[in-house]
């Protein structure tokens, strides 16, 4: 390809949905993750009403739907006392994040997106990218690169975006949802998310 307009560092969910929409107006555009799909990582899993909107806009929405559980809302909860927000109008999505992914690295390939797995882009000072040793000077460079973002670093923006250390898990269990809302149970050592999903799993 020649000089592509846009280099997505990073193929996760947002690398993905920005390069399908940059494709979808004609853009031309390679994302580049040093993992290989479907790529998974602790989440909880569940989609705001937003999410399952723009992946609608983006085509994916028809081959996740049968893949997902539906919920209304999301339940906090602590000490015994909770508070439901419920969405009005509108649904979220329980979906398990490895078939999501599945289904957005299809959809980048019928929507003509070069991706490139396994393959780490470096980037240096001012944004300059580099691929597999090469230079790529596309018009835009898309940080989709996740939480430890070289692009974030390289471009100047990281000193905004510090928090403390976190440990995430996440387990299936085969167990029926007892609710349809998303539950966040909330505790001075961490916080437990419980997504309703397909199959009579959680
Ligand atoms: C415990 C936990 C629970 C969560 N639960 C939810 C939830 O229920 N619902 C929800 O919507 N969100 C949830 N989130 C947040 C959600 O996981 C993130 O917002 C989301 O993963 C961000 O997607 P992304 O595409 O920006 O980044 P990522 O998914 O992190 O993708 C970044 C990608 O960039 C690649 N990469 C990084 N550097 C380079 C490089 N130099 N070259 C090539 N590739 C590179 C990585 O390999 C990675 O695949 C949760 C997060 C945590 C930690």
């Amino acid at each position: 390809m020649d000089a592509p307009d846009a280099l997505i560092v990073g193929g996760g969910p947002a690398g993905l949905a920005a390069a399908i929409a940059l494709r979808m107006r004609g853009g031309r555009v390679i994302v580049a993750d040093r993992e290989r799909p479907p790529i998974d990582k602790p989440c909880g899993e569940g989609l705001m009403p937003e999410g399952v909107a723009a992946l609608r806009s983006l085509g994916v929405w028809n081959d996740c739907a049968p893949a997902a559980a539906p919920f209304s809302g999301i339940r906090f909860t602590e000490d015994g006392r909770h508070a439901d927000g419920r969405f009005i109008g509108a649904q979220g999505a329980g979906i398990r994040r490895i078939e999501l992914h599945r289904r957005l690295v299809d959809r980048a390939a019928e929507a003509g997106v070069t991706m490139r797995w396994n393959e780490t882009v470096r980037v240096g000072r001012g944004g300059v990218a580099e691929l597999d040793g090469r230079k790529i000077a596309a018009r835009w460079l898309i940080g989709a690169d996740g939480r430890e973002s070289a692009v974030r670093r390289a471009t100047g923006f990281a000193a905004v975006a510090q928090s403390a250390r976190r440990a995430g898990l996440r387990r299936h269990f085969a167990v029926p949802a007892w609710s349809d809302l998303v539950e966040v149970h909330w505790h001075d050592d961490g916080q437990a998310v419980v997504t309703p999903l397909p199959s009579g799993e959680i």
